[in-house]
Parts: C-alpha cells; structure tokens; sequence
C-alpha cells in the first residue's frame, strides 16, 4: 500500500467536476483517505510549486492555482503514486491518453484539472504540507 496526494484544481472545481474525477479514481481501486475544498494563498502556492520558480510559466501557474477554490486529498492504494499519474495522463491534455482525466476534463497545458505526486517521496511531503495525520482514515 502506498499513498499519494491529489489536486482537484480550480478549473475543474468551477466547472463542478470533483464528483466525476473522484468516480474515476475510486473505479481505480485508490481510497480517498482525505479530502478538503480550499483556497490556497499565493505563499502555499509559491511554496507548493517550487521547483519551478524559474520556469517562464510559474507566475501565471501562481496565478491561476490561487483564482479559485481546489480540492487537496489523499489516496491510497496499491502503487498509489504510479497508478493516479496514470489515471491522470499526460502534463499536456493534447498529449494526454485516451480515458484518463486529463485528455477528459482538462482545459489546457495550465489549467490541467489534476496534480499528483511524482514520487512516494514527494508525496509525503505534499501529504504533510496539508493535511495532519489524524486527518487521514
Ligand atoms: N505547467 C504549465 N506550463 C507548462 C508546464 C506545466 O502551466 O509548460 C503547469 C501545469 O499546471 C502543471 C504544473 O505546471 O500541472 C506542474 O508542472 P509539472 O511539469 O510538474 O507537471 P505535472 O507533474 O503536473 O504533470
Ligand atoms: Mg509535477
């Protein structure tokens, strides 16, 4: 077993889609320990996507994951981290595999609907970063 943390962003929470992406990551066999709608601060959001500070597109990519609510959660599964990249497809929705919710709901190559971890080691410090362990049942 193995755990994983999630993103509904706010593209897809403004066009009401948490129910229809969680239906397909619960038909995944991943469990949804934790869950909560919230606005996340330009501060959280910088600190969030670090990693690409010096990306052309991390001010705009700041800007749009603090224009509205998102929904953080945890899953948990076999192979959790691998399984919902998967189920995510690609960065990209035009690259993006039939089937997985970006090439379904994504909007464009920013606004992409989902985040989800990119490593078990990762994972655990976006987990941490949001949630207390008596959070997650
Ligand atoms: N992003 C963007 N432009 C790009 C690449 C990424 O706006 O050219 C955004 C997009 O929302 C993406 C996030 O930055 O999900 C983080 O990028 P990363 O490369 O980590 O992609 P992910 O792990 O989300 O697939
Ligand atoms: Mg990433």
């Amino acid at each position: 077993m193995q755990r994983t943390f999630s993103i509904i962003k706010p593209d897809a929470v403004k066009r009401n889609l948490i129910g229809h992406i969680n239906q397909i990551i619960e038909n995944s066999e991943l469990k949804i320990l934790a869950s909560k709608k919230m606005y996340l601060t330009k501060n959280q959001a910088e600190i969030f996507y670090q990693v690409h500070k010096q990306r052309p597109f991390f001010n705009s990519l700041v800007n749009y994951m603090t224009s509205g609510p998102l929904q953080v959660q945890v899953l948990e599964g076999m192979d959790a981290v691998a399984k919902y990249r998967k189920i995510m497809g690609a960065t990209n929705p035009v690259e993006a595999e039939e089937g997985t919710i970006r090439k379904l709901y994504a909007e464009s190559i920013e606004a992409n609907s989902v985040h989800g971890s990119d490593s078990e080691e990762n994972a655990n410090i976006e987990i941490s970063f949001f949630f207390a362990g008596s959070e997650l049942v």
